[in-house]
């Protein structure tokens, strides 16, 4: 179904090329999928137990290839936010059996979590596609993957947290302690529902920190199914809270509320400065924010063009376009720019739309029908803003949110489509002439995310790197995101830094203790 035309023995070429992480699997080995998994977790998380809304109320969590219910969902809003907050606070008092437990327990525990989640990785990576359309190849190779990997590396963060011995001026010494910050709301979006649950997981878990979470509101059903595993894992209640439900009720609960520490947020810009304000004016809770992109992506005529074609078509087109530091703006220099462009479009044209069960497809629907239609809308104003659409541009079907893998050629920096985080399968391609013009028009934006460098010349690949303001730059390569590597945005595209050593600091208030040496007079 929804298959665009296809020369299978270039699309095997192709795919064979790009760069999705194999961790220990080839594609060949990927375990079939469970093509109708069901679902059995709706409820709001709090305890360890799942509950019932307190308004009563539901929502539709719907599956994006057909537009088809999934499931009805426990709506939680300010009540439920106000119960978890107090289960989370309580796992949190002093001297409770999480405040006590030794840093390696606590590593213990999210390993386990890890094993949990692997041994039920078929049925996870089944669910995440069944709710978010992404591929089934990609939920297990990318998501699963590097959700269990994630949670793996803070696990083994969680007994080495601590702070350092100081020499004082007088007789004293002092010393640091890293505590906890307290009660973390952590609020995550639907373009990686798992994985975005495990990069907040892992470092507020392993720094002995409690967690209210709350799911977006298009993609639940993993999430929930994931507290169901932290209670087998063996978490105290109310260590880990759950709550499906929707962003200005239960989201902004969250971030108002004066009894949460701080606040982890995962989404748009535009409610990233909510989140903010929202801080402010209750307890100045401490807050971290990964917000959007428009992320450059610059090629040199020097560059492998074969390798820079297709890792800049994996750039922007992986997880049907739907990536915070998607390579949206690609710059290519003036001698290559038509080459570049013609052999981009004939890969776009061979992508593969289609069911995101079946293993050969590359791009399944966008997330839900808002997201579809703020996509199409872009696209024609990218087309009466002059740019010239070279495939692409339309809606595949007429059933679920599939959209035609877009390519524009001739954009202008001005243009919205240069501009605007898009946030689906449309590329952007346009021209340069010399470094510096490229640095500083890469640099024109609101955002800065991320960046990427195609070159040969090291020299070039340096001074791109230091001029760009971006919290990522990748050269000759894009989106290698793991755990070891802070990622995080300049500007508005966020503050504080996700996974690595530097995630771990978001999460950890640090108290000085100062002793007096006593002084013996002789
Ligand atoms: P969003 O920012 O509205 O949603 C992200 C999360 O924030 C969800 O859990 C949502 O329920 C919650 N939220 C919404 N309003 C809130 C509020 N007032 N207070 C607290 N929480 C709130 O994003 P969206 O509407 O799903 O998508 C809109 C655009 O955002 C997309 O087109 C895309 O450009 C961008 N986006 C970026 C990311 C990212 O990874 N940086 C992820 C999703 C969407
Ligand atoms: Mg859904």
């Amino acid at each position: 179904m929804l298959r665009c035309a296809v020369k299978p023995s270039l699309v095997l070429k192709l795919i064979g090329k790009t760069n999705l992480p194999s961790a220990a699997y080839s594609s060949t080995a990927i375990p079939q999928p469970i093509t109708s998994p069901d679902v059995h977790y709706t409820g709001v998380f709090i305890n360890n137990e799942f509950h019932k809304a307190e308004s009563g109320r539901q929502f539709p969590t719907v599956n994006p290839s057909t537009g088809e219910v999934i499931a009805m969902i426990e709506e939680g809003d300010k009540a439920d936010v106000e119960k978890a907050v107090k289960a989370a606070r309580s796992a949190f008092r002093l001297n409770s059996e999480w405040r006590q437990m030794d840093g390696s327990k606590r590593g213990r525990l999210l390993n386990r979590l890890a094993d949990l989640i692997e041994r039920d990785q078929v049925y996870l990576s089944s669910l995440e596609t069944l709710d978010n359309g992404k591929p089934y190849s990609s939920s297990f190779m990318v998501d699963v993957r590097q959700t269990i990997n994630n949670l793996r590396y803070f696990a083994g963060w969680a007994d080495k947290i601590h702070g350092h011995t100081i020499d004082t001026d007088g007789p004293h010494f002092a010393y640091t302690r890293h505590e906890p910050v307290g009660v973390c709301g952590q609020i995550i979006p639907w373009n990686f529902p798992l994985l975005m649950l495990a990069w907040k997981f892992g470092p507020a878990l392993a720094t002995g920190n409690t967690v209210v979470m709350k799911l977006a509101e298009q993609t639940p059903l993993t999430g929930l199914y994931v507290g169901k595993l932290v209670a087998e894992a063996g978490f105290p209640p109310g260590v880990v809270n759950i709550i499906p439900g929707y962003g200005p009720t239960a989201g902004a609960a969250i971030a108002s509320h004066m009894d949460v520490d701080k606040v982890a947020f995962t989404g748009s810009t535009e409610i990233g400065h909510l989140i903010q304000q929202a801080a402010g004016s209750s307890n100045l809770k401490r807050v971290t924010l990964e917000l959007g992109g428009k992320s450059p992506n610059i090629v040199f005529k020097d560059a492998d063009l074969d390798h820079a074609i297709e890792t800049s078509h994996f750039g922007l087109f992986f997880n049907q376009g739907q990536c915070c530091c998607a390579g949206s703006r690609i710059f290519v220099e003036e001698s290559v720019y038509d080459e570049f462009v013609e052999r981009s479009v004939e890969r776009a044209k061979i992508r593969t739309v289609g069911d995101p069960f079946d293993m050969k497809t590359e791009q399944g629907p966008q997330v839900d029908e808002e997201q579809m239609n703020k996509i199409l809308a872009l696209i024609e104003s990218g087309k009466k803003e002059g740019a010239k659409m070279c495939t692409g541009g339309g809606r595949v079907g007429d059933e679920g949110y599939y959209i035609q893998p877009t390519v524009f050629a001739d954009v202008k920096d001005h243009m919205r489509i240069a501009e605007e985080e898009i946030f689906g399968p449309v590329q952007q391609i346009l021209k340069f002439r010399d470094i510096s013009e490229v640095i500083e028009r890469a640099n024109n934006t609101k955002y800065g995310l991320a960046a990427a460098v195609f070159t040969k010349d090291l020299d070039k690949a340096h001074l791109f790197s230091q001029g760009l303001r971006a919290g990522t730059v990748w050269i000759n390569c894009y989106d290698v995101l793991n755990a070891q590597t802070p990622f995080g945005g300049y500007k508005l595209s966020g503050q504080g830094r996700e996974n690595s050593l530097y995630a771990l600091r978001n999460y950890y208030e640090v108290k000085s203790v100062i002793t007096k040496i006593p002084v013996k007079n002789s």
